[in-house]
């Protein structure tokens, strides 16, 4: 049972931009405007020009349901849009079209691996609204002597993931991220690798004090050194016997610091009201056929990894934590030994891809299942194994081409037997060693048959050929 020493609570408030949708929320402007110029993907709508009408986009309403009922939410019957009032460069109209009363979906949950094993973190809601613009401050927000706008994102659909305040640490706040991020890149309606694609804003409190809620908050790693920073400031605060104010704070990416911003607005501030201009939308009906068409989500395609290929829970989590991977994964297991498949690509594959900051795109299946076929049939050795997708990823080229050019075909058992009586031959200080009971000296027989192969042999025939060879020496 996790105790909670300082009592942190914490809650999640995620924007997931629906950008792989053709259009803005609003308005018939493309989503594609990532690598084009600023200011270039606008129209009335989405630059707040007076008399401009909003028009929702029907697949993002679909997404956003979608969404819902991945995270295990109650999809409401009818939805409606409000105002949120207030003035920013990044907000043309000088409001932002959200929603309040009736979310689109609420009451859900998220299971992630918490301190204490599995834990349960609420949804209190998931709801639709706009982008704002994108603001460009020159070097930090605090000492900026200019801001750049750009309004190509003012108006992308948003959906707006609240948690309850059900997270204990910062590391529970990150894996409850990575699972989110993971559920939304299942559900094909997000490309998370794009700039601005998943936004978090963080609310922590310790006790005996008032929440902080930290914004611009840009990665998941950015979210736990935030909250950690948050966790010694607050303290501070209470043990030189100040208060903690509830106020909204800026994170500092750079100098990994929250600096304080402006006391936290309260919902009054911000006059909500039913957006006249849309009608309230009534969805009654259309879960039930959403629900029909969801994919297999992470859990469930982890539990039937397990099942169906026999692999343990830990690398069916791993390969379904990230979906390229897993499809990657269940592609390469189609045609070779699954189990093998998934210590190859978990254990080994993924690493070498960290290492080298790139994604399994960069590795073709068809690689990966011919180096495993190589393994299996014992035609290479597992340091083979590995240098070959090394050299995949340094240099290019196939499995069957770096096994040709490197010689890297296992050696007959003759080889392996000729080089072991040499071996014996050429140490006998090391044999002599051995046969007076120091078992150590076997490992240096092992390396010079190892040395003698080139590293081709498999070292445990190697060790079993020397051992039964020093068993006719001693007789
Ligand atoms: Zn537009
Ligand atoms: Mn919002």
């Amino acid at each position: 049972m996790y105790e909670n020493p300082d009592g942190v609570m914490i809650g999640l408030e995620v924007h997931v931009q629906l950008n792989k949708l053709k259009t803005k929320v609003f308005c018939g402007c493309s989503t594609d405007y990532h690598n084009d110029p600023p200011n270039s993907h606008v129209c009335p709508v989405c630059l707040g020009l007076p008399g401009s009408l909003p028009v929702i986009n029907k697949k993002a309403v679909e997404a956003a349901i979608k969404i819902g009922l991945a995270l295990n939410c109650k999809v409401e019957e009818h939805t409606q849009f409000y105002r949120k009032n207030y003035y920013y460069p990044d907000l043309p109209k000088g409001f932002q079209i959200t929603q309040y009363d009736f979310p689109i979906s609420s009451g859900g949950y998220i299971t992630i691996e918490g301190e204490d094993g599995e834990h349960r973190v609420g949804i209190t809601r998931a709801h639709m609204e706009e982008d704002p613009g994108r603001l460009v401050h020159e070097g930090t927000i605090d000492r900026s002597k200019y801001t750049l706008i750009d309004y190509n994102r003012s108006g992308m659909a948003l959906i707006e993931i609240v948690s309850d305040p059900d997270m204990r640490s910062p590391k529970e706040a990150r894996r409850y991220l990575d699972k989110l991020r993971n559920i939304v890149e299942y559900l094909d309606i997000f490309d998370g690798d794009l700039e601005g694609a998943l936004r978090v804003d963080a609310n922590i409190s310790i006790m005996g004090g008032q929440r902080a809620e930290i914004k611009n908050i840009s990665s998941h790693k950015g979210a736990e050194r935030a909250l950690l920073f948050e966790i010694v400031r607050q303290k501070n605060v209470l043990r030189r016997g100040g208060v903690v104010v509830q106020e909204t704070r800026h994170f500092d990416e750079a100098r990994e610091i929250t600096i304080s911003m402006r006391s936290k607005e309260e919902a009054h501030d911000y006059r909500y009201f039913p957006e006249p201009d849309l009608v309230p939308l009534k969805i009654s009906g259309w879960a039930p056929a959403i629900k029909a068409t969801l994919p297999e989500l992470p859990d469930s395609r982890r539990m039937r990894f397990v099942e169906q290929y026999g692999i343990t829970d830990d690398h069916a989590k791993a390969l379904t934590s990230e979906l390229k991977v897993a499809i990657f994964y269940e592609d390469v297991a189609k045609k070779v030994d699954p189990k093998l498949a998934a210590v190859w690509v978990c254990d080994v594959l993924k690493g070498e891809l960290n290492y080298r900051d790139l994604t399994v795109d960069s590795f073709k299946k068809e690689h990966m299942q011919k180096i495993i076929e190589l393994l299996a049939g014992k035609r290479i050795t597992e340091d083979s194994a590995v240098d070959i997708i090394r050299t995949i990823l340094d240099k290019g080229g196939s499995p069957d081409q770096i096994v040709k050019e490197k010689g890297l075909l296992k050696v007959e058992g003759d080889i392996v037997a000729t080089a072991a009586e040499e071996a014996i031959k050429e140490n006998p200080q090391a044999v002599a060693d051995f046969m007076a009971g120091k078992e150590k000296a076997l490992n240096s027989l092992v390396g010079a048959v190892m040395k003698k192969t080139k590293g081709r042999a498999d070292a445990r025939t190697a060790r079993e050929m020397l051992l039964e060879k020093l068993s006719r020496v001693s007789q």
